[in-house]
C-alpha cells in the first residue's frame, strides 16, 4: 500500500523556524515501537478480534516525531484538516530544502548556472 502522507524534511522544517502547535499536536494511534523497531498502524477492531495478536496494544504518538519510523507498510490516515495541514508542511519544508540548496550555491551565475537551477525544480 503507498504512503498516504509525504515525509516532512526535518533540515527544511527546522529552517523554516515556524511553529505550528496544531501540526505538533497530530497524534496518532500506532502499536511497536519499542526501542528503535518500527512502528505500525494497528488493525481494526474487527481485525483484531479475527486473528491479530491481542498483544499489540495501541498508544498514541506525536506523528511529527515518530513518522520515520512508521512501517512503510502501513498506511496512516489522518482526519481531513490535520491531512491537509500535514501535506502542506511537507510541500513548504520541500521548497525550503530546495532554496537552501540554491542560496548556498556558489557557482558563477550564468546562464547554463540558471537553466540547471530551473530543471532542479
Ligand atoms: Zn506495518
Amino acid at each position: 500500500m503507498a504512503r498516504s502522507l509525504p515525509e516532512i524534511s526535518p533540515r527544511g522544517w527546522k529552517s523554516l523556524n515556524i511553529v505550528l502547535p496544531s501540526l505538533a499536536e497530530v497524534r496518532i494511534a500506532l502499536t511497536g515501537g519499542r526501542g528503535n523497531a518500527k512502528f505500525h498502524v494497528p488493525p481494526s477492531d474487527l481485525r483484531r478480534y479475527n486473528g491479530a495478536c491481542r498483544h499489540s496494544k495501541s498508544a498514541t504518538y506525536p506523528l511529527l516525531e515518530v513518522f520515520d519510523r512508521v512501517c512503510k507498510k502501513c498506511d496512516t490516515i489522518l482526519p481531513t484538516a490535520s491531512d491537509a495541514l500535514w501535506r502542506t508542511a511537507a510541500f513548504v519544508a520541500h521548497r525550503r530544502d530546495l532554496l537552501n540548496r540554491d542560496m548556498a550555491d556558489r557557482e558563477p551565475r550564468t546562464w547554463l548556472g540558471y537553466a540547471r537551477n530551473a530543471a532542479r525544480h
